[in-house]
């Protein structure tokens, strides 16, 4: 049965403490929510998603001092981040106290964590008294959700309830930081500017511990639609494929195709971002036989799009 979509929160807050999911609005992307002390509950996350186990879900925390309750040894930078960045698309990895079940992070020592920003969703974990485990409310490597009507699309059973809250102001997942061997470093770049997170706490270095076990391709396979993409630049590959019913998705830019989105007119990177995964829903269902994408300018949230378009890429020649 599809999940009813509404804007209920003593609804959500119900199913939830009955261990059933409900999807949430994050300025970020959708949530799959569940009771983030549940095992039970948050096993049908993984479920729900076909999610592998080894890829560990984020916790939503409603406050800083919720989020101190559940890790111990938070460096220095950890607090300046959470003041700087919290509520907000930001995700730090900290090591794990035990009230977080093991299921959550996959059985690392360590739990991904975040106080989001969309209203709903913090008047939501206010209410609640645990916090929230919530990976993307879409299907394991597949496009993340931006509105109630994405999640509703792509999870058809499985989800107790919708709670709508528009589209998201963001529209790309949290960048997540983590610390190794003392050092801050980045395990996805995302929606808080690597600029200004490096501008409070120095530079930041690519993480170098591989966090999932993944068999080769499966990790750079993700964010994918059903339609090939190729991402490089566009007049070169409008040439290559000439003779193909292509869409193309452009930065600022438009190009004559069978189906095409700019994604910001003005060149701006957070309204780029915030169209992102629509328009790759919107083209994925053209009809066209391939997607032709461009790189936005690699800084800001262009690292975000960058990212996710190379991954949605990878779908292609991976697994
Ligand atoms: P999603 O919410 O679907 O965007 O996925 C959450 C992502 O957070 C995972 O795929 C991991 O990359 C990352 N993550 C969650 N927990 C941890 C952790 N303990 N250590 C490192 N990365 C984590
Ligand atoms: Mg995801």
């Amino acid at each position: 049965m599809a999940p009813e979509i509404g804007t209920d929160l003593e609804r959500a807050a119900a199913h939830l403490r009955a261990g059933e999911l409900v999807a949430i609005p994050t300025e970020t992307v959708y949530g799959l929510g569940a009771n983030a002390f549940d095992a039970a509950a948050c096993l049908t996350i993984f479920e729900t998603k076909r999610r592998p186990a080894f890829d560990p879900l984020i916790v939503h925390v409603r406050s800083r001092a919720a989020a101190l309750e559940l890790c111990h040894d938070v460096p220095r930078e950890a607090h300046a981040l959470m003041e700087r960045f919290w509520p907000g698309p930001l995700t730090l990895v900290l090591p794990k106290r035990a009230a977080i079940p093991d299921i959550v992070t996959s059985g690392l020592d360590t739990v991904a964590l975040r106080q989001p920003a969309h209203p709903l969703t913090a008047k939501l974990l206010e209410a609640l008294e645990f916090p929230l485990a919530a990976p993307s409310a879409n299907l394991f490597g597949r496009t993340s959700p931006t509105t109630a009507a994405h999640v509703a699309e792509q999870l058809e059973t499985g989800v107790a309830y919708i709670l709508d809250g528009g589209a998201c102001s963001v529209g790309v997942e949290s960048t997540i930081l983590g610390w190794e061997a003392g050092a801050c470093v980045l395990y996805r770049p995302g929606g808080a500017p690597l600029e200004a997170i490096e501008e409070l706490v120095g530079r930041v270095s690519p993480a170098q511990r591989r966090i999932l076990p993944a068999a080769p391709g499966m990790l750079a396979a993700h964010y994918a639609p059903r339609t090939p993409l190729e991402l490089g630049d566009l007049n070169a590959l409008l040439a290559q494929h000439a003779h193909e019913r292509v869409a193309v998705l452009a930065f600022e830019r438009a190009r004559p195709a069978f189906a095409s989105r700019v994604l910001s007119r003005s060149g701006d990177l957070a309204e780029a971002a915030r169209n992102l995964f629509a328009a790759l829903r919107e083209l994925d269902a053209s009809g066209a036989e391939r997607i032709l994408a461009e790189p936005a300018p690699e800084q800001g949230l262009g690292r975000a799009i960058n990212d996710r378009l190379r991954r949605a890429a990878a779908a292609r020649t991976g697994s």
